[in-house]
């Protein structure tokens, strides 16, 4: 019991540390309750300076800072409603290779600019709505050489600890002995992370739909307690998600998610299921968890230090072997109930080192629900009676390994 609680402690302090502010910062904003809203956006110059142009209904507060590997300027606003027309931000000009918007947090609101190579932040200010023109964002880079780039980032590191969204300490919920098993469903992505699908529907909307529908399914058998690890359209960090299972005292956690596989668009189709493992099981595996673990840093979370992540995973894996087979059999589980629905891409059982399946102590599984580079899949996706069907399906899944897991273990 002592050693299992250094391990959840270990796997939870890492990471998720804020950068402090490189560059000017803060414009003071007029105090008034309605959120700004942002409707437009642009990149401006060349490679020897290039400007990020947001234009907004009034002059908001900011932190504005700088992120490497990959670089990333960060600007962080407290309450920004996003009303940008469709398919901004692919645009590559001079330094910007790409941006993307979205909430990071409740009230928070966050823009992060994909930087070609290391940079400066020269200037980043609001302008004042003037005659017809809105409030405008204004933040100029240029290029510098990786070395003052870094020293740059070094200067702003923060305090250690210091990150609003670290949780220190997760307190295990003493639960009664005849509780409800708590189910945490996890629908990927969210807020400036749309997830995949570039030209469509965001998977971030495809696997919300889906996680609701299933806690609805879950929720009439009354045999569960479930929580959503968002409900809405707002981005969390992977490991805050380990996080809010662990502090639900979670018996099972699965993350949902949808597929985009550009190469074979018509040729994939179908639900997968994932597992946690050190090596991944195949090289598409590897790639498609290299895709998920991604969306923190899509969302400036700043990732955890290589020897962190690596110390942090041995010890996962010492505590972690039961919690592995038990995932193992819910795995299996999904599988079994979605094959008998024709539903399935392969009925391997694939894994790879997915971040937000490394809580040590609950069983968790990823399921990918689909290919959404498949236009027949994206019909399917977004249509009620597959959802319905398909949530049924792994609502019986959840049933027979809990069913399993009581008949092995009644009390
Ligand atoms: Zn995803």
């Amino acid at each position: 019991m002592q050693v299992k609680r250094v391990l959840r402690a270990i796997a939870l302090v890492p990471g998720l540390v804020l950068l402090g502010p490189a560059g000017p910062d803060a414009v003071a904003a007029e105090p008034e309750s309605k959120p700004a809203v942002a409707n437009g956006a642009r990149v401006a110059g060349d490679r020897e300076r290039t400007r990020f142009i947001a234009d907004l209904s009034k002059k908001v507060d900011l932190h504005v800072f700088a992120l490497g590997s990959p670089y990333r300027v960060i600007v962080d606003a407290p309450d920004v409603n996003f009303q940008m027309p469709d398919g901004l931000g692919k645009e590559q000009r001079g330094l910007v290779t790409a941006y993307r918007y979205g909430l990071f947090a409740p009230g928070k609101a966050r823009i992060v600019i994909d930087v070609a190579g290391p940079f400066l932040i020269d200037k980043a200010f609001v302008l004042e709505p003037r005659d017809d023109q809105p409030a405008r964002l204004v933040i100029d880079l240029v290029p510098t050489d990786e070395k003052t780039f870094l020293a740059g980032l070094k200067e702003a590191k923060p305090q250690p600890g210091v990150s609003e969204l670290v949780t220190a300490a997760v307190p295990t919920a003493t639960r009664p002995p005849d509780a409800k098993p708590v189910v945490v469903l996890d629908p990927g992505h969210g807020g400036i992370d749309s997830g995949t699908n570039p030209n469509g529907i965001p998977e971030k909307e495809v696997v919300l739909a889906f996680a609701k529908t299933l806690k609805e399914k879950l929720a009439a058998s009354g045999r569960y307690e479930i929580h959503l690890t968002r409900d809405d359209d707002t981005f969390l960090p992977l490991r805050e998600r380990v996080t809010i299972a662990q502090k639900k005292s979670a018996s099972l956690f699965l993350s949902i998610h949808a597929d985009y596989f550009p190469d074979k668009v018509d040729k994939a189709t179908g639900a997968t299921v994932y597992t946690l493992s050190e090596e991944a099981s195949d090289e598409e595996a590897r790639a498609l968890a290299a895709k998920e673990n991604f969306s923190d840093a899509l969302a400036g979370v700043e990732l955890p230090s290589d020897s962190d992540e690596v110390l942090a995973n041995i010890l996962i894996d010492l505590a972690q072997r039961e919690t592995q087979n038990r995932s193992v059999v819910f795995a299996r589980s999904i599988v079994g109930e979605l094959a008998g629905k024709n539903a399935l891409h392969t009925k391997r059982l694939r894994s790879a080192g997915f971040r937000v399946l490394k809580a040590p102590d609950i069983p968790s599984v990823l399921l990918e629900l689909g290919f959404l580079s498949n236009p027949e899949d994206e019909k399917r996706l977004t249509s009620e009676a597959w959802r319905n069907r398909t949530a049924d399906a792994v609502a019986t899944s959840i049933d027979a390994y809990f069913a399993k897991r009581l008949a092995r273990n009644p009390f």
